[in-house]
């Protein structure tokens, strides 16, 4: 049985408690898209973690946790985090990582750097994890994927072809140091050492995983929003978001993704530049945002504090449409219990006229919140464990979420720990 989980806003929903603990239930869990540049943050018996590269599933014995082709692969990155778990008591967990995968090249983090640098105040706001550059190679087929390492006439050849490229860039473009072919070649089978003991035919190894009918899990990054076809482009990532880019980026056949969980948070907060209709400012903003999350709604890979806002059902809507959410986990309802009201984005008033459609980003530029008010509780909801235990406001605030979504929420969240969790 596959299920995915993933987010329906512009990430940071608290998928990391929910995927740790779907990946208990799991046999193997996949990462299938993204790489390094957002992070989930886990707090379990071992401590407080923030993974990046690697799936949820390295704290269970009984898991096998995947990397698979659709992911920007760092290969040192990926060492050092499952280092610094070693380094924190956690068992070394089982990994396999898809020869199909390609490699997150360190050029391509010094390429996002100076073009954000270029950009200067125009920039998209990236972490510098070199992601673009990564897919934007990957596309244009000057990309190292891993299987590639092995090969050594493929890997001379490619080196001396792609710094040839970069090469103009570095020096007419951004008048940077220029690329090395040697450096470039040995930093490639540096590489092969490190990955060779996990490299797999991750598809294959799915395929027959599917048959002997093991649980798997498709662990997604970011949010619809963040999709670079369905989100809020040009201010979006770079690999798909979706739970349907799971059959691509595992291998796996489509209709075996049977259950797509959805995480919607709460409130909205966003990290980056891009439209965020329902954005709130000032005192207000900085109350939630001290309050939100676990200690506070700031980047887990940057430390940029998040931009806040109230929950938006148009946009929360449309991003569980898109991923074909299933059901809905809906968190950090907890952080709210401060508030005498909240405000909803029930619809977007774009040109005078009020839709209840996610638009297309100039059309989203100009869209103006229209907001339904509902009663705030007023008290602490932590350590309830049963749904009919929550406040009446609370459970009318999730009611109305839900039947504006349109999808069943059958998990809500209060509280950043694995048991503040209650079933629907
Ligand atoms: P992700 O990017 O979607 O994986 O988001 P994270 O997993 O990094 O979650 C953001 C923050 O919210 C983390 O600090 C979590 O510990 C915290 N968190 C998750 N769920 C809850 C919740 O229900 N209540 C509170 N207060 N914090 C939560």
């Amino acid at each position: 049985m596959v299920r995915a989980i993933v987010g329906a806003n512009w990430g940071d929903e608290g998928k990391g408690k929910i995927t740790d603990m779907l990946a208990k239930e799991s046999d193997i869990i996949v990462r299938f898209q993204g790489g390094s540049n957002a992070g989930h943050t886990i707090i379990n018996n071992y401590g407080k973690f923030a993974l990046h590269l690697l799936p949820s599933g390295v704290f269970y014995d009984h898991t096998t946790s995947i990397i698979g082709n659709g992911v920007a692969l760092n290969i040192p990155y990926l060492f050092q985090e499952i280092q610094s778990l070693i380094d924190q008591g956690v068992p070394k967990p089982r990994i396999l990582v898809s020869d199909r995968a390609q490699i997150l090249m360190p050029y391509h983090m010094l390429f996002d750097a100076y073009e954000e640098e270029r950009l200067a105040g125009k920039s998209f706001g990236s972490t510098k994890s070199g992601i673009a550059p990564f897919y934007s190679d990957k596309y244009a087929k000057i990309g190292f994927q891993v299987s590639e390492l092995f090969d050594d006439d493929t890997l001379k050849e490619k080196a001396k072809r792609v710094c040839e490229l970069k090469n103009v860039l570095l020096e007419h473009l951004y008048h940077k140091p220029l690329l090395d072919p040697d450096e470039l070649y040995q930093t490639l089978l540096s590489y092969r050492e490190m990955v060779a003991p996990y490299v797999c035919d991750v598809s294959r190894y799915l395929h027959d995983a599917i048959q002997e009918g093991k649980t798997i899990l498709l662990e997604g990054q970011l949010g619809s929003l963040k999709d670079p076809d369905h989100g809020i482009y040009p201010m979006v990532t770079s690999s798909s978001t979706l739970a349907a880019y799971g059959a691509i980026g595992a291998g796996i056949p489509p209709y075996e993704i049977k259950d797509i969980i959805t995480v919607v948070k709460a409130y909205s907060s966003a990290v980056g530049a891009g439209a965020f209709v329902s954005e709130i400012f000032g005192d207000e903003a900085e109350e939630l945002r001290k309050r939100g999350g676990d200690g506070g709604e700031y980047g887990a890979t940057t430390g940029r504090p998040r931009r806040m806002g109230w929950f938006d059902a148009v946009a929360t809507r449309y991003g569980c449409r898109i991923q074909g959410a299933t059901e809905v986990a809906l968190t950090v309802l907890d952080v709210l219990g401060y508030l005498d009201e909240l405000p909803v984005c029930v619809g977007y008033e774009i040109d005078g006229e009020v839709t209840e459609d996610f638009p297309t980003t100039v059309k989203l530029e100009k869209a103006k919140p229209v907001y339904t008010k509902l009663p705030g509780w007023k008290c602490s909801i932590r350590g309830i464990r049963k749904y009919e235990e929550l406040p009446k406001e609370c459970r009318d605030y999730v009611k109305f979420i839900e039947k504006q979504i349109g999808v069943p929420i059958t998990m809500v969240s209060n509280g950043p720990g694995r048991e503040d969790i209650i079933y629907r």
